[in-house]
């Protein structure tokens, strides 16, 4: 046993006993109940607020980066260690982040030292909101050939053209966006820049869904003024960035077909003997769970160490988005009527058809699975393109 991972794990646990918010312990009820931060944040409960200031205080909102970049500074054990005791405590995610999960691993790797001391410190404080400029209208799997461009103009570029699918692009602060530099040469004319979503000449407009929300927008660039700093990586070489911040996008989306935490309504409906038939679907289910979580942890370890596979991300998304799905399908099923519920209270407005409904989305976000099966073809089973 080793003593100084035994000692951090029971001071994690005390810890977390202490300052979790018994709120922050109970199931989330709708993606409102999501802790997303910004500079005017929203919280639909203040227990939100504290949690979210307790773990940004103490770095662990992101307990893997480095501390002079608002990190906890944990090893991969110790990391591992308050995942598994904030999973038994049942603590919620402390912060809903597009800068946790995608643009700070970005700027841990290709930032420059100050563009990760202005900007990783407030993404781990969940003081500022980020949103993804990646799509256009007809740039979404061939994501090279998109067009907003970013004409030079000295210190800074002009910024023009139209992304589209930009998720809360209406409630973001700042966007991590792909911009033509160079219009001869497709992947070799990108940049990665960043800039505050109040720029003069953005502007944003949410697209209803037939579900009733609207969870992204068409944005629009009319003569942004960007700043030639606040550009990642060289010149002409956003690409490498794009696809780095793909893979850990990728990545987080496949953790969506983990387990969920606490106790698990597919297995409490086994267990009330529903019919035999989907008792079995249910078992096979858990089966594929388990193996994806053990294929997931090895993942997780390899790339820690430096050994995974870069196209590695886009088996994870292909198998936990199938996987996710797979998961509400049975949990519509096992549900029966009841989760046809719509608009009632009692049903929370229809969190289980909304829930299911949104898992169709995971297949596309983030690259489509056709995408991704070609990937796996060309890059890890080497077949011929
Ligand atoms: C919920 C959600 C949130 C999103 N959020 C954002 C965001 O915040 N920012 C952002 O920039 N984008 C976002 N997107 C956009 C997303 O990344 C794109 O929808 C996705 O990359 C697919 O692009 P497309 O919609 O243009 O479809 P298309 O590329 O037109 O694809 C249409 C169909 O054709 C298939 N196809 C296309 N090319 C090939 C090929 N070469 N081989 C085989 N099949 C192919 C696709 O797999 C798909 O089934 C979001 C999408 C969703 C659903």
């Amino acid at each position: 046993m080793d003593i100084d991972l035994e000692t951090f794990r029971a001071e994690t646990r005390a810890w977390l006993e202490e300052n979790c918010p018994p709120a922050m312990r109970t199931p989330m009820r709708s993606e409102k109940d999501a802790t997303w931060g910004g500079r005017n944040p929203v919280f639909a409960h203040p227990d939100q607020k504290l949690w979210m200031d307790r773990m940004g205080a103490r770095g662990w909102t992101v307990p893997d980066w480095p501390s002079e970049y608002g990190g906890g500074g944990l090893s991969p054990a110790e990391t591992k260690i308050l995942r598994e005791e904030m999973a038994r405590l049942k603590c919620r995610n402390p912060l809903n982040s597009f800068g946790i999960s995608m643009l700070g691993p970005a700027l841990l790797k290709y930032g420059t030292e100050a563009q990760k001391l202005e900007h990783l410190p407030r993404i781990a404080r969940g003081e500022m909101r980020w949103c993804q400029g990646y799509s256009e209208p007809n740039a979404g799997s061939d994501l090279a050939g998109l067009q907003a461009s970013a004409e030079d103009a000295g210190d800074h570029y002009i910024v023009n053209g139209q992304k589209v699918w930009t998720s809360y692009a209406d409630q973001a602060d700042w966007i991590f966006c792909l911009v033509r530099t160079d219009k001869t040469s497709k992947q070799g004319g990108i940049s990665f820049v960043l800039f505050d979503m109040a720029s003069e000449g953005v502007s944003t407009k949410p697209i209803l869904l037939i579900s009733g929300n609207s969870p992204f927008c068409e944005t629009f660039f009319d003569n942004v003024k960007v700043p030639k700093a606040n550009r990642v990586h060289d010149e002409n070489k956003g690409w490498d960035v794009a696809k780095y911040l793909l893979g850990h996008e990728r990545e987080m989306i496949s953790g969506m077909g983990l387990a969920s935490r606490g106790e698990d309504p597919l297995i409490e409906s086994a267990r009330r003997g529903v019919d035999p038939i989907l008792r079995a679907q249910i078992a096979l289910f858990e089966v594929r769970s388990k193996a994806f979580s053990a294929m997931s942890e090895r993942f997780i370890d390899e790339l820690k160490a430096g050994r995974a596979h870069p196209a590695q991300p886009s088996m994870m998304k292909y198998y936990g988005t199938e996987l996710n799905k797979a998961r509400h399908e049975l949990l519509m099923a096992a549900g029966g009527s009841d989760t046809l519920e719509w608009e009632s209270e009692a049903s929370n407005h229809g969190a289980a058809p909304r829930a299911w409904l949104r898992t169709k989305a995971n297949s596309i976000e983030g690259g489509t699975s056709e995408i991704q099966l070609n990937i796996i073809a060309k890059r890890i089973l080497d077949l011929p393109s």
